[in-house]
């Protein structure tokens, strides 16, 4: 099967394989030197040196941990949102009683810089600007570095939802001062769903110390207190942190560079590809996401037809859209564990399929 969609991903079969080793002592000197060794490396590919905590949960309970870490009920939080995973974040502060501001754009567009400054100098009082890094809702990526820039002079804190991007998109987290930075196992980091990896600056850690809202399970207080033990505070997800050590294993071969550089020609690959058959890609070039790309569906075909027909015909798994996308788009992902040959599988069987559906492509 070519699973192409954009998380869960493909998982290597070394992967796969480590987390059938048997159970040890989650508090015993052997699962110690596994937190520090996968802690390290995943601080080498945050390019950081904050904290990072590692989560039992999906992306969105690491986002859900950096809402109620930061912030208390009634402070202001500013949501930057270019798609679904942007109204989530939202959606996750005001549930815990953050007032949000929200910065919607265009579905298909990414945000811009200048506009989050005006809201910042605008209203002072806001502590946090919530901001999606790839929104895998869209295939779009917003020029992170750029928006750091304009939060970091303010006294908000940046938190980033990175879920579908750092491990495979460049993010400098220390350089650039994200102060949280969330994302999530099954995406680019070739294992299962299950982890989310969240990183927490000192500027984080002041907002911390402010911060109100209800939490128990995600308290980064008692993760740290626990992670200088070389512990978590309560039972980690064990089979998962073998993968995690194998799949970093994988990925320091490539080399962080190397990660980055598949990532980016993939991506740009893939894109051309698409449009030599004479599609269209719903972002401009200029933000194209290099983990997936959303396909605009021509000519009245419904998605659900075409992934039907790749799935049962060529056994190639793709993604429809999501929310006002819902019937309007299709979503390769090029993320984590994939090789120029399985988006050539890609290609070819929309160059098959698409003239079948009524739609004559170019190549
Ligand atoms: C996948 C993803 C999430 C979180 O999804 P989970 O299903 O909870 O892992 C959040 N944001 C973005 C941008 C994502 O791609």
């Amino acid at each position: 099967m070519n699973l192409r969609i954009p998380g869960p991903t493909p998982v290597p079969s070394s992967v796969l394989q480590a987390m059938t080793k048997p159970m040890v002592n989650h508090r015993g000197e052997e699962f110690a030197n596994l937190i520090v060794s996968v802690t390290e490396r995943l601080k080498y590919f945050f390019q950081t040196s904050n904290d990072i905590f590692i989560f039992p949960s999906s992306g969105t309970g690491g986002m859900e941990a950096a809402v109620v870490n930061t912030l208390s009920p009634g402070d202001k939080a500013l949501v930057v949102s270019i798609g679904s995973f942007g109204d989530r974040f939202a959606t996750i502060a005001q549930r815990f009683g953050a007032e949000v501001a929200k910065l919607d754009f265009e579905w298909g567009k990414d945000a811009d810089p200048a506009a989050i400054a005006a809201k910042l100098d605008e209203d002072p009082s806001i502590k946090a600007v919530l901001v999606t890094h790839n929104e895998t809702s869209t295939g779009v990526t917003n020029d992170l570095e750029a928006i750091a820039r304009v939060v970091r002079p303010h006294k908000a804190i940046l938190v980033v939802d990175s879920i579908s991007a750092i491990g495979a998109l460049e993010l400098k987290v220390d350089e650039w001062g994200c102060d949280v930075v969330v994302t999530g196992s099954q995406k680019s980091w070739m294992i299962p769903p299950g982890l989310s990896f969240v990183s927490v600056s000192p500027k984080g850690w002041e907002a911390y110390a402010q911060a109100k809202m209800p939490r128990y399970y995600w308290d980064f207080g008692s993760a740290k207190k626990y992670l200088d033990k070389k512990q978590n505070p309560y039972t980690p997800a064990v089979s998962l942190y073998y993968a995690l050590d194998e799949a970093l294993r994988l990925m320091m071969e490539e080399t962080r560079e190397g990660v980055l550089a598949r990532h980016k020609r993939l991506g740009s690959y893939f894109r051309n590809g698409v449009r030599e058959l004479g599609l269209s890609i719903l972002a401009e070039e200029r933000c194209a996401s290099n983990t997936v790309t959303a396909i605009p569906m021509p000519n009245g075909i419904h998605p659900k037809e075409l992934r039907r027909i790749l799935r049962e015909e060529f056994d190639i798994i793709v993604a429809g859209g999501q929310g006002k996308l819902e019937d309007k788009i299709f979503r390769v992902g090029h993320v984590g564990y994939v090789t120029k040959e399985d988006l050539d599988d890609v290609l070819n069987a929309l160059r098959v399929v698409l003239p079948r559906l009524g739609f004559q492509t170019k190549a």
